[in-house]
């Protein structure tokens, strides 16, 4: 008999995880699936990131970002005490090198205060008191910004998932959706190998895929991931002490990217980056990386000409230094002017899933997306990682208060709350379900199956030592 899952969660990345094992600690009779294309979880945004567990400094008061970072920096260092997983809160500084800065540096403060995050405001002698090889006019002290390896904590909180009765199909990519009144059928390959499942509730937190995913299911959301590249170069050995904190620049108000900083990171190196360069294909990591197809879908994109015309000088700026080294290194010596071009080694890049929308807005802010029986996660960027246990929790709370669903689908952002209207949401967009699969061939559908679950087997085998979490 076909089995059928009570909720399929695409994406094992530390949003999809974090959201199975929280819905499964709330529904332990529940049958709950992760579906996740690669062999490994954390394989892209989760797993090439800065590490940073951010205190929420940046972040409109009110939204989403700022409420979730907030209850996330909490959740996830008490998460890592209970799981034994390495944390350091080593606090951050966000250093003024201009008077503009310092102005700039002044709102942030207060957005701090009014964020309830405890900061320290220093002048130019106590910063270097503090941290000498650092200069700047005036900086910011945020006590709680700690460091982490996100994918050590996807991987614990899928062991707790697992433990609970979860199952992890990995090597598993969703390639359809269908949804009918009563179930999605979701249409998937696995080693070139196509075949079916079906689940009472979808959850999608597909990262750099999020766009296609709700493309599959047909709704009509209005925007579409970009990818921008975050590059990143580690400091040689010997700099491993350079900073006693995460350096931070005070970021352009406009854009949702934080500048290039200096980082520790939790194995003791210390790492310089991101900026912020145009990606050429989603999942591609290396410099000369592209995509047709994914370059087809961003030059269709009207948003994507708009945002690439209205930052068009940073844009050029942020690939010139790209290319040229000594524009990179540029960045980093206006608050830390010691570093050589020397002291910058190749370190891999991460690639963000910005989402942006026809009329080229960049949102800042975490975007949601539904349909009667599936809820998406359609803009998670950074601070996402240190946030997936708030937003586990929050994708719980509505999937779990959902009793009927209506009819129609619509995308929630920041300050839009969960069930408010869709037509006063500038985001939203009523949704013409259409089907982008056709139906499974009975056997061969068993088949495939039978495939998946091996590979959840796979997972269960090796975490079957894990104790189950609370
Ligand atoms: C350069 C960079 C630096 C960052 N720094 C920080 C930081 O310091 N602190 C912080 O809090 N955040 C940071 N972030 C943001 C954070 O890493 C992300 O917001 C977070 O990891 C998003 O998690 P996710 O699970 O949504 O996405 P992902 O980790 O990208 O996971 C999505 C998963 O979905 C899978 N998938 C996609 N499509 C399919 C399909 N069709 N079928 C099956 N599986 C599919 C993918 O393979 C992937 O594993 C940073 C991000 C970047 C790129």
């Amino acid at each position: 008999m076909e089995q059928i899952y009570d909720y399929i969660i695409i994406g094992g990345g530390i949003v999809g995880i974090s959201t199975a094992w929280q819905l499964q600690q709330r529904c332990p009779d529940k049958r709950i699936l992760v579906v996740e294309k690669e062999d490994t979880l954390a394989r892209h945004q989760t797993g090439h990131n800065s590490g940073v567990i951010h205190a929420g400094v940046y972040y409109a008061p009110g939204s989403l970002k700022a409420t979730f970072c907030k209850e996330g920096e909490q959740a996830t260092k008490a998460f890592c005490r209970q799981h034994n997983i390495p944390v350091e809160v080593c606090g951050k500084l966000l250093v003024a090198t201009n008077t503009d800065e310092l102005a700039r540096m002044d709102a942030l403060y207060e957005r701090c205060l009014e964020n309830g995050i405890d900061v320290e405001k220093l002048d130019e002698a106590t910063l270097k008191s503090r941290e000498p090889n650092i200069t700047g006019l005036g900086a910011i002290f945020v006590a709680a910004t700690g460091i982490v390896d996100y994918r050590l904590v996807t991987q614990k909180m899928a062991e707790a998932f697992v433990s609970l009765g979860g199952r992890i199909a990995r090597r598993s990519e969703v390639i359809s959706l269908h949804e009918s009144p009563e179930t999605i059928q979701v249409g998937c390959k696995s080693d070139g190998q196509p075949f079916m499942l079906r689940t009472r509730f979808l959850i999608s937190c597909a990262g750099l895929m999020a766009d296609r995913i709700t493309r599959m299911l047909g709704l009509d959301t209005d925007f579409q991931i970009i990818p921008y590249r975050g590059e990143y170069y580690r400091l040689a050995p010997q700099h491993n002490k350079i900073v006693n904190h995460l350096i931070y620049p005070i970021p352009d108000p406009e854009l949702p990217f934080l500048g290039v900083h200096l980082t520790r990171m939790i194995d003791g190196s210390v790492t310089v980056g991101p900026n912020a360069v145009q990606g050429w294909k989603r999942e591609g990591y290396g410099t000369l990386n592209v995509s047709a197809r994914d370059i087809t879908d961003m030059v269709r994109f009207k948003g994507f000409w708009k945002v690439t015309a209205k930052h068009l000088k940073t844009g050029l700026t942020e690939t010139k230094n790209s290319w040229w080294k000594p524009g990179y290194l540029n960045l980093v010596n206006k608050y830390c002017p010691q570093l050589t071009t020397k002291d910058l080694q190749p370190y891999p890049a991460g690639i963000r899933a910005q989402a942006v929308l026809s009329d080229g807005t960049l949102v800042h802010d975490f975007l949601f997306a539904e349909s009667p029986r599936s809820l998406h996660v359609c803009n998670a960027p950074s601070p996402a990682a240190t946030s997936a246990i708030p937003i586990g929790r929050y994708l719980c709370d509505k999937i779990l208060t959902v009793q009927q669903p209506d009819t129609t689908s619509h995308t929630q952002q920041a300050g839009s709350k969960p069930d408010s209207d869709s037509t006063t949401d500038p985001y939203a967009k009523h949704n013409q379900h259409r089907s982008s699969a056709s139906d499974p061939d009975q056997s061969q559908e068993q088949s495939q199956k039978q495939n998946a679950l091996e590979s959840q087997e796979d997972t269960q085998k090796k975490s079957a030592s894990v104790p189950a979490s609370s």
